[in-house]
Parts: structure tokens; C-alpha cells; sequence
């Protein structure tokens, strides 16, 4: 053989994945009534909104929208059942309900998972691997405290509060769901929960599952509606505590509607978490978690690490090795197990991304994404980097709730702590060093209710979570979200 007869190597430069759908069988029904009183019912007034699948613009199903009467209803079922059977339930058996609901959730879980990522569009390796898992673990835990609630509070004789009026987005739909009528079962109150207008879906086959799981009827009431349906809940008189998880804006709309009442609350509110890597950090894992923490999950996380400061001496490695990082994330369907970013939850959504993409860029930040391509059958965004942003950029100081980061550099620890803090917001952070003690530092400076150290986005029903200023009030998973379900005497 001479050396021209050599068999050249071949390098195919088309490093894409066969599609690897998941394809779990999934039921979902054309049309959902509203869940009052253990049965689904037809809303009053007979009205019906759709609710699509963001990344092939599809309607999935119909979905009822609950106006006033509807909800009055609801929250009767729930004073009813509250005063007649849960209350008066041994508190062991208040658990035993909730471990069968965690039980069968988990036995279904590949059913919910698929239904998850089809309407709200997130990348089915989240749905499959985070977000159910993590909301049948807070069934589990939730239900080992039913029956202990002496030993969480010692000293003090725990009471149920009542009725609990329940809003929630739509980033984690059944997760959130599972956060807030997990806690407040254990602790003996019945609750009405509305879910985000676009994805209502799991929380409606929670209401099946919860139907199947025998649960007495009216404990758990689901209803489904915008904006309005949600106020409806919260304004309720005969509500005795709202728990609402979403926007600052409407958090504070929420505060205003009850305030000179006598009901307690607990606001988990937007974040704008910032990460810091410092040059002892070790790079390539602090890279992994930047991405992580902001573009799965298509950066619709509350705690999404949307700010990064670099000390100056790593940061042109950093920002190399995370351009390097990006360019080979998938954009595509949320079914497919490669993919890394699925869709936008909506169109407004994506709009308000696409706009503050336009503000960054016109501020005078340096706008950067990777070649990938993108679907155009859904709402889809490039994960999106903005290089030289300054503290006054509006890309840096609001949520924009997409896959976009912007970066910025720090020289010193105090400087990093100080810009870290610069924001209304106080929901999370991330600190990247190979230092215990600047851990213990950066940690105890910066102003949030979750900092993660040299990882990011890690979750535990045990502990727990909620913001500092304009991120909210209260706290949700462990010993603390049980408080929030009781008074203590
Ligand atoms: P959103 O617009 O505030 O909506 C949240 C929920 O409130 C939805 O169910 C919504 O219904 C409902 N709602 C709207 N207006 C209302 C009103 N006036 N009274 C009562 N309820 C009302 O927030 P989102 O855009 O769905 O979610 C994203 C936000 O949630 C982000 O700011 C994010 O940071 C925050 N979030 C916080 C946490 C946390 O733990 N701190 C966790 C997840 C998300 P519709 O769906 O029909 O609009
Ligand atoms: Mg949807």
C-alpha cells in the first residue's frame, strides 16, 4: 500500500443525534371541567380556554375558566371538608393519603413527565428527571411530618389555619403544585389551587390522581382560569391563607388585595441570582453549573443563575470555555432526550425575551450565540450571552426569565459581594472557588435565601427556600414551609 492508497479518516462534521423521542402513551382528555368537591364540574358561566403545546403551536386540550362563582364554590367545598372530615382526621391518616398520592405519582411518572414537557415546552430530560421526581419527594416528605407535627415544633401545640387559597406559575407547574398542597394536607387545611393559564395540564391529572387516590372530596380543589381566576382565590373572605408563587408585580397586587384582612401568606417572588467565579474556582465544573443554572430549563427558573461576574484574571477563560460549552447545546424538541433547551412556555414570553434582547443590544452590552439551529414549528430562543454589560443595564437589573446571561467582571471579593447585591431581587446565588472560608464569606454577605457553593440549582424537599426583598416573604420545603401551614399556640 503506498502511502497516497491510505484510507483517509472520515470526521463527520454533522455531530447530530439520531431523534430520540420519548414515547410514553399519555391521556389527555379534549376537554377539562373544573375539580370542586372531588368531581370535575362544568364552570358556571360556561366558558373554555386552549391550551397549547409551545413548541408545534398545537392545542392540547380545552380548559375551563373558572369566574367568581365558581371559585365561591370551590372554596365552599373546601370550608366543608375542612370543617366535617380533615380537620377531624387522625393526623396519621392525613399522611396515609398523602404517601398513597406520592406513591402513585411516582408509579406514573413518565406519564406526567411527557405531559409536563408537551405543555409548557421544557426539555423532557427536566420533566423526567427534576420535576416530577422532586414533586413526589415532597409528597413523601410532607407526609412523614403529618403525624409528627408535635416533634416539629416543640413545645408549642400546632393548629390547622383553614381554607388555603393557592396561585401558581408556570415554569414548574406540578412541582409548585406538589410545594404547595403537600404541606398544607399535612398539616390538616384544604386548598383551592389554581395553575397557570398555559399549563394547567398536570394539575388537572393531579386532581385524577388525587380523585383515584380516594381522597375525600373538597380537600383538594383545582380550578383553572387567567389572571382574574387567581385574584378571585386570593380576595376570597372565606380564605384563611393565600400562598402565591410568581411575578413580583402581581405579588404585590396580591398584598394589596388583602391587606386590613386577617389572612396569612407567603409570596415566593421573581429572582435575578448572580454567580460568582472567583480564579481559584475550578473552571470547567463552574462552567457546567453556569449552564445548568441558566439555559436548561430555558432559563424559566426563578432562581436561574441570569447574572455572572467573573474575577478578571479567569474571565477570558471562562467566557471561552462557555461560548465553547454553548455551541454545542441542542435547541429542539422538548421530547427528545438530547435535547438541552426545548421550548418557550409562550408566545408573550418569548416576545418579552426577544425584546429585552433588542434592550441589551441597544444599551451597549455585546450580544453572543452560538450557530445552532432553532425549530421554527414553536416558540424557541437561542441560549444568548451578553458579554460587557454594566451594572445600569436593564438586562442586568430585571428578570427576564429566558435563556439569556449577562456576564460582568469583578477584581476584588467586595466588589463581587457588592455587585452580586445590587438588585431589588434576593432569591438565590452561586459562588464558584476552591476556598472554604471566601464560601463562607461571599455566602453570609449576599443577600438571598439560597446560595449554592461550586454547584447550582440543587433542590431537597428538606430544605428550605424563598426570597429576601423583592423575591418574597415566607419559605417553602422542610420544617420551615410546614410552619407557614400552621399557628403554633
Ligand atoms: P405571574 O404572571 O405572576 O403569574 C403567576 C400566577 O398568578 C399564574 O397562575 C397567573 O395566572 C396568576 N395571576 C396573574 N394575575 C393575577 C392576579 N392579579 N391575582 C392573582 N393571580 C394572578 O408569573 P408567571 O409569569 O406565571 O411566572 C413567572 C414568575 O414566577 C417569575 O417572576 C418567577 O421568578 C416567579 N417564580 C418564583 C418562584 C419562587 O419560588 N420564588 C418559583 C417559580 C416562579 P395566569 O397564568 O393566567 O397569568
Ligand atoms: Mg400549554
Amino acid at each position: 500500500m503506498t502511502q497516497t492508497d491510505t484510507p483517509k479518516l472520515v470526521f463527520d462534521t454533522d455531530w447530530s443525534y439520531a431523534p430520540a423521542p420519548e414515547t410514553v402513551p399519555v391521556q389527555i382528555d379534549d376537554r377539562y371541567g373544573l375539580f370542586i368537591d372531588g368531581q370535575f364540574v362544568e364552570p358556571g358561566d360556561g366558558k373554555y380556554f386552549d391550551t397549547i403545546n409551545p413548541a408545534n403551536r398545537q392545542r392540547l386540550a380545552e380548559v375551563a375558566e373558572a369566574g367568581k362563582a365558581d371559585v365561591d364554590k370551590a372554596v365552599k367545598a373546601a370550608r366543608k371538608a375542612y370543617d366535617n372530615v380533615w380537620s377531624k382526621m387522625p393526623a396519621r391518616d392525613r399522611g396515609k393519603y398523602l404517601y398513597r398520592i406520592a406513591r402513585i405519582l411516582q408509579e406514573r411518572a413518565r406519564e406526567f413527565a411527557v405531559i409536563e414537557s408537551m405543555d409548557g415546552g421544557k426539555a423532557i430530560r427536566e420533566s423526567r428527571d427534576v420535576d416530577i421526581p422532586l414533586a413526589a419527594a415532597h409528597f413523601f416528605y410532607y407526609a412523614g411530618w403529618a403525624d409528627k407535627l408535635d416533634y416539629a415544633f416543640p413545645g408549642k401545640v400546632p393548629d390547622s389555619l383553614g381554607v388555603v387559597g393557592q396561585v401558581i406559575p408556570w415554569n414548574f407547574p406540578l412541582l409548585m403544585a406538589a410545594w404547595k398542597i403537600a404541606p398544607a394536607l399535612a398539616c390538616g387545611n384544604t386548598v383551592v389551587l389554581k395553575p397557570a393559564e398555559t399549563t394547567p395540564l398536570t394539575a388537572l391529572k393531579l386532581a385524577e390522581l388525587i380523585r383515584d387516590a380516594e381522597l375525600p372530596p373538597g380537600v383538594v380543589n383545582i380550578v383553572t382560569g387567567a389572571g382574574a381566576t387567581g385574584a378571585a382565590i386570593m380576595s376570597h373572605p372565606d380564605v384563611d391563607k393565600v400562598a402565591f408563587t410568581g411575578s413580583t408585580e402581581v405579588g404585590k397586587a396580591i398584598l394589596k388585595s388583602i391587606a386590613g384582612t386577617s389572612k396569612k401568606y407567603t409570596m415566593e417572588l421573581g429572582g435575578k441570582a448572580a454567580n460568582l467565579i472567583f480564579e481559584d474556582a475550578p473552571i470547567d465544573q463552574a462552567v457546567e453549573g453556569i449552564i445548568n443554572g441558566i439555559f436548561f430549563n430555558q432559563g424559566h427558573v426563578c432562581c436561574a443563575g441570569s447574572r455572572l461576574f467573573v474575577q478578571e484574571s479567569v474571565a477570558d477563560i471562562v467566557i471561552r470555555k462557555l461560548q465553547d460549552r454553548m455551541q454545542t447545546l441542542i435547541v429542539g424538541d422538548p421530547l427528545d432526550k438530547n435535547t438541552d433547551i426545548g421550548a418557550i412556555n409562550s408566545k408573550p414570553q418569548l416576545e418579552k425575551i426577544e425584546y429585552y434582547l433588542k434592550v441589551g443590544q441597544e444599551e451597549g452590552a455585546k450580544m453572543w450565540q452560538p450557530t445552532c439551529s432553532v425549530p421554527d414549528s414553536g416558540f424557541f430562543c437561542k441560549p444568548t450571552l451578553f458579554l460587557d454589560a454594566s451594572q445600569s443595564h436593564r438586562v442586568v437589573q430585571e428578570e427576564i426569565f429566558g435563556p439569556v446571561l449577562a456576564i460582568q467582571t469583578f477584581r476584588t471579593v467586595e466588589e463581587g459581594i457588592a455587585k452580586a447585591n445590587n438588585t431589588p431581587y434576593g432569591l438565590s446565588g452561586g459562588v464558584w472557588t476552591d476556598k472554604g472560608s471566601k464560601i463562607f464569606k461571599v455566602t453570609s454577605k449576599i443577600r438571598a435565601g439560597v446560595i449554592w457553593a461550586n454547584t447550582y440549582n440543587k433542590f431537597d424537599p428538606g430544605s428550605p427556600f424563598g426570597g429576601y426583598k423583592e423575591s418574597g416573604m415566607g419559605r417553602e420545603g422542610g420544617l420551615h414551609g410546614l410552619k407557614e401551614y400552621v399557628s403554633l399556640n
